[in-house]
């Protein structure tokens, strides 16, 4: 019988690193710092609400752009924190997850040919979605060794060709979070420009040590020119429900949804009435930087007594640190020898970087439960 050959779309890509450091986690009973996600339950006032919705028969499709209340959950919530009012029924999308928000939203605007720049490390889907959509990545580095941007070197990456600019704070994979000052740099810089922002916010409620998350909501001359991106599933605790927004201007949100239409359509139902009643409650989203500190500070105080470097972790759930004290391997074999030898998993972060750049730097996620955390420090203890 003859199978007719594929030509792949992405010839660099493979299963992605979180992926394969989950496997081997499972494999070799090991401690999973690596995979972003929490192995505590959601509250379970969240679960009664989505269960309630499926009893009372909310189980066919819901409009294409998500349930009415939860978009005006959304809008509310994005006014009351960031003063930035979005009109719920044009301008407010539910998605499934923020991956869907964000490859929706680079095949909406970005043409064949269209660069777009992104700033290295970044999360793994940004890069392949610009290939999809048939544009060119620009690869900025972040300053290395603090991960801080490099409005310089973003200015100079700017060419007529330029279609969109993405950005992520609090940022994955270095817990790095920009200041206001930061965010006005680049609206100074966008402003003479047609450069589009896509601004993934996913770790929004994950900002530590008193200091704001900056939404680009909150700069007018940004949330004029951006699609921002967040996710319920960092947020409460659910990333295995997928379910997240994105806000835009109108004709934006025009676009974006021309695309999400024949994308997914739209997103599960119950959930969405789920999470639209459990917003109405703002302290459990108000109450997560304290949340998240305490494992973040909680980690850290044991990793201390490790040979292990640490970088600062200002937000997100991730904790950096620089392993050249502790072994001679690069990041990939490292993490794959801790986690079988070790019995704890990371993640290295030469996965978020296009040409694999190895700084001898790997990334732990302490979004775990306390005993989870003292487990993997008590075995991280023998380094
Ligand atoms: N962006 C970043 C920076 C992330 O870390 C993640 C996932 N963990 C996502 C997007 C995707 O979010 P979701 O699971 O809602 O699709
Ligand atoms: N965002 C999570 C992380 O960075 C995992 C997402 C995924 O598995 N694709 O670890």
């Amino acid at each position: 019988m003859h199978t007719p050959s594929l030509q792949t779309k992405l010839p660099s890509v493979g299963t992605t690193i979180f992926t394969v450091m989950s496997t081997l986690a499972a494999e070799k009973n090991a401690v999973n710092l690596g995979q972003g996600f929490p192995d505590f339950n959601c509250d379970p006032l969240l679960v009664d609400g989505v269960s309630d919705a499926m009893k009372q028969g909310l189980n066919q499709y819901p409009p294409m752009t998500g349930v009415p209340v939860l978009r005006a959950a959304i809008a509310a919530k994005i006014t009351a924190l960031y003063g930035r009012d979005y009109n719920a029924a044009s301008e407010i999308t539910i998605t499934a997850g923020a991956t869907q928000g964000i490859i929706t939203a680079i095949l909406a605007v970005v043409h064949a040919g269209d660069e777009v720049i992104v700033l290295e490390p970044c999360y793994d889907s940004y890069v392949p979605n610009i290939e999809l959509a048939g544009g060119v990545p620009v690869r900025v580095p972040l300053t290395p060794g603090t991960f801080r941007p490099d409005f310089d070197k973003i200015a100079a990456a700017i060419t007529p060709q330029t279609r969109a600019i993405l950005i992520n704070s609090p940022h994955n994979p270095s817990g790095t979070v920009w200041t206001a000052a930061d965010m006005l740099r680049l609206q100074e810089i966008l402003a003479p420009t047609d450069v589009l922002l896509i601004s993934d916010e996913v770790y929004e409620h994950m900002v530590f040590d008193g200091q704001q998350h900056q939404s680009a909501a909150r700069f007018p001359g940004l949330a004029a020119r951006a699609f921002i991106v967040s996710s319920f599933g960092k947020t409460y605790h659910v990333t295995g429900w997928k379910v997240g927004y994105v806000a835009a201007p109108v004709a934006f949100s025009t676009e974006f949804r021309k695309v999400h239409q024949f994308n997914v359509f739209t997103v599960n139902t119950p959930v969405q009435y789920g999470l639209a009643s459990y917003m109405a409650d703002p302290r459990p989203y108000l109450d997560l930087p304290s949340f998240y500190q305490r494992k973040r500070d909680l980690f850290r105080e044991g990793l201390q007594r490790t040979k292990f470097k640490l970088l600062p972790s200002e937000g997100s759930y991730f904790q950096c640190v620089e392993i050249s004290k502790v072994s001679n391997l690069g990041e990939t074999e490292f993490c794959k020898w801790l986690t079988s030898e070790i019995g704890v998993a990371a993640i290295p972060l030469s996965a978020f970087y296009a040409n694999g750049f190895d700084q001898r730097v790997v990334r732990f996620c302490f979004a775990k439960k306390d005993e989870t955390l003292h487990a993997a420090l008590d075995r991280l203890a023998r380094l």
